[in-house]
């Protein structure tokens, strides 16, 4: 299996130099290979959202590196900045990405900043739109009159417009109806199959990781507790209620 990503050694600590200085994750490494579906668990406040904004570059490491296609992501500003487009990062609290004034143009904003022209723009907003479920009719409302929901599907539409080679997704499902989540889980898992894409999902949700990953990361304290194929992961019964995780039911 080929790499995509590599995690060396990685920490990052909030607030260096302060009394409150604390690594949210610590010393951590790990492979995200070509093309598979991985699932981060974990109890809330181990590191999930810490580590993955990393994975685009959106925060630095405190020490440590990532690399992408074997490639330091922070050696240039250029570099950086194209690993934004090639690794989408949908947030745990998406509603925050919104700042334009249409919900077209948020859409919109990711592909134009890959320097695509108005056509393709255009036909990769629409294929985000469809994919997230945001209905066509809403592309001239402004997202701050959206519902929660309708948020954090154009936040989705938005990533998912720039096709990424990765698609990170931090507990994408929060504020969404079940139907709603079933819907969005399984045009990931469409995505996923049909584009040979690399996908990364955060889940508290043990069903979803299970059903979905192939292989799964349980995060405990800002490190790496467990890393194999669900079935292997949920033997640990015992070790996963400790860390106040069930297995699926
Ligand atoms: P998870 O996504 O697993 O809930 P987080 O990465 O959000 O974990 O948080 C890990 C730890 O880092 C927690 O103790 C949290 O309080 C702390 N933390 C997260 N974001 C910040 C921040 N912006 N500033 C300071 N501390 C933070
Ligand atoms: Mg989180």
């Amino acid at each position: 299996m080929e790499e995509i990503i590599r995690v060396e050694n990685l920490t990052h600590t909030y607030g260096e130099g302060t009394p409150f200085c604390r690594s949210a994750v610590q010393d951590m490494s790990l492979a995200i290979y070509r093309g598979e579906f991985l699932g981060i668990i974990g109890h809330t406040g181990s590191g999930k959202s810490t580590f993955i904004q990393h994975l685009n570059g959106l925060l630095a490491p405190t020490s440590g590196t990532v690399f992408f296609d074997g490639e330091d992501i922070h050696r240039s500003k250029e570099a950086t900045r194209d690993v934004r487009f090639q690794v989408g990062l949908v947030f745990q609290y998406p509603e925050h990405q919104l700042f334009e004034e249409t919900v077209y143009r948020d859409i919109a904003f990711g592909p134009k900043n890959m320097g695509l022209n108005e056509q393709e723009v255009d036909e990769h907003v629409r294929f985000g739109a469809k994919f997230a479920g945001v209905d066509e009719s809403l592309f001239e409302a402004s997202p701050l009159d959206l519902s929660g929901g309708q948020k954090r599907r154009v936040a989705i539409a938005g990533v998912m417009a720039m096709k990424p080679e990765v698609l990170v997704l931090d507990e994408p499902m929060a504020g969404l109806d079940p139907a709603g989540c079933r819907e969005i889980l399984a045009n990931i898992a469409e995505y996923h199959r049909s584009t040979g894409s690399t996908v990364v999902l955060v889940t508290h949700d043990m069903d979803v990781a299970a059903e979905n990953a192939e292989r799964l990361i349980v995060m405990r304290r800002g490190k790496i507790a467990l890393d194999g194929a669900p079935e292997e992961i949920f033997t640990h019964a015992a070790e996963l209620r400790e860390m106040g995780l069930g297995i699926p039911g």
